[in-house]
């Protein structure tokens, strides 16, 4: 087994994850129904891209029990 050969000190390793915090992301407005969504991808709450819907958003899921 690897074994450490020598001590990272609490300065080296704070140092190390100076460069571990997460960021923000960057969301913006959809231009078709207002709400927040990643730039470059598809809305999510109305299934729009570029002013035109590209994915068919279902509202109402039907199950039905005697299909199954
Ligand atoms: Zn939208």
């Amino acid at each position: 087994m690897a074994v450490p050969q020598n001590r990272v000190t609490r300065s080296r390793r704070n140092m190390r994850r100076s460069h571990d915090a997460l960021v923000a992301g960057n969301p913006s407005e959809c231009p078709n129904c207002g709400e927040l969504k990643r730039p470059h991808h598809v809305c999510g709450a109305c299934g729009h891209y570029d002013s035109r819907e590209v994915v068919a958003v279902t509202t109402e899921v039907d199950v039905d029990e005697d299909a199954a």
